[in-house]
């Protein structure tokens, strides 16, 4: 993967530094008539919203759900800017899409998960982008938890021309009952963050949480890791929305989570933050040390088990370790859940090691017979 997205991104221009304003973008999951539209984007004025969503053409799971206005909401967004000032984005996902929406003079427009996954689709978006360098794209996550396909995706917008690119995180889809309606795999924004750390992330809690009452704690996650914003479904009346209306909030409570957010500073240079962070790197170590270490015993099983012609994985021996760290990790004050899946991907990596070993002997044993 080169690193164009590096050297050819340039601030989006909305976002303000002042550290201490979250920066939220917000509107209804859908355009649903010109006065609902309207009257959200005044509310959202109001409690000091910069930038307004709507959805036109809604990618729904289900044939028959309401999919939104279409090109016709387009008027209603106009409107939007004329009456209040605020800058207008919405979603895009065909060419037509992309033309109409520029000929309309939206501001931002944001390319939603689905369509994030296909990089047809994605490419034809770019193609329809050349030459509008005045239009900021918002780029949220594949629903699959991909890193190269959203970087991808992002890239084919700025090898485009685009410069005002950013990135939102929505979370991942899931198969079966999940807390979140779409998993939020935090680790994956990081790492986005490390690779290019000029990209603005955006987080979309409504989207990842599903629910009203997880706004708030996603939101304050979001600015605890140090993401650019928020990027939030505010509907005038949630109860009635056409979409998504159990994650919906209305402006006034919106207010109310936007000002309970506590912002910290981004870089901090403490020198009690230096020694911490020193214990940090001494942990690590020690963690490398001793895993290095039960890899090593792991090889000498493997070797006795391949001469006395055993099978690599005994899956008793493994559930009674793994339960025997469950039981552990809570007096330790560690979580279960995270013990299972640590332990869980060490026991992979010594089947792997050990089916290594198995494998080195049969290639001796066949180099012998032949
Ligand atoms: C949306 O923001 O309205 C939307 C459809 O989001 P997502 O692509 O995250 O599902
Ligand atoms: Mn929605």
């Amino acid at each position: 993967m080169n690193n164009i997205i590096l050297d050819n991104i340039s601030p989006l221009p909305f976002i303000s530094n002042n550290n201490s304003a979250p920066f939220v973008i917000a509107g209804p999951c859908s355009a649903e008539s010109q006065e609902q539209t309207l009257s959200t984007a005044q509310e959202l004025k109001e409690i000091g919203i910069s930038v307004f969503r709507a959805g036109l053409w809604k990618p729904r799971t289900l044939p028959g759900s309401f999919e939104g206005v279409g090109a016709k909401g387009l008027d209603w967004l106009k409107l939007v800017k004329q009456e209040t000032g605020l800058l207008v984005a919405t979603e895009v996902a065909t060419r037509e899409h992309v033309e109409a929406v520029i000929d309309a003079g939206i501001d931002v427009l944001w390319i939603g998960a689905r369509t994030c996954t296909n990089p047809f689709a994605v490419q034809e978006i770019a193609d329809a982008l050349k030459g509008h360098h005045e239009i900021a794209v918002l780029v949220k996550n594949p629903v699959t938890p991909d890193l190269d396909l959203w970087i991808g995706a992002m890239q084919r917008i700025v090898n485009a021309g685009i410069t005002m690119i950013g990135a939102i995180l929505r979370g991942f889809s899931y198969y079966g009952n999940n807390y979140y309606r779409n998993v939020p795999e935090w680790q994956l924004a990081i790492e986005l963050h490390r690779r290019y750390p000029h990209l603005p992330i955006l987080c979309d809690p409504s989207h990842m949480g599903g629910k009203r009452e997880l706004i708030a704690p996603l939101s304050q996650h979001a600015f605890d890791m140090g993401f650019d914003g928020l990027f939030i479904e505010s509907h005038y009346n949630p109860d009635e929305a056409l979409s998504d209306k159990e994650q919906q909030i209305a402006p006034n409570v919106l207010k109310d989570i936007i000002n309970s957010l506590i912002i910290r500073e981004k870089s901090q240079s403490t020198e009690n933050l230096e020694i911490l962070r020193q214990q940090i790197d001494t942990c690590d170590n020690e963690l490398l040390n001793i895993l290095s270490k039960r890899i090593n015993v792991c090889r000498m099983i493997g070797a006795y088990k391949k001469e006395n012609g055993m099978q690599v994985v005994q899956t008793s021996r493994y559930d009674m370790i793994l339960q025997k760290c469950i039981n552990q990790a809570d007096s330790l004050g560690l979580s279960p859940e995270f013990i299972k899946s640590i332990m869980s991907a060490i026991h992979q990596e010594s089947v792997r090691q050990q089916l290594e070993i198995i494998n080195d002997h049969r290639k001796d044993h066949s180099s012998i017979t032949k």
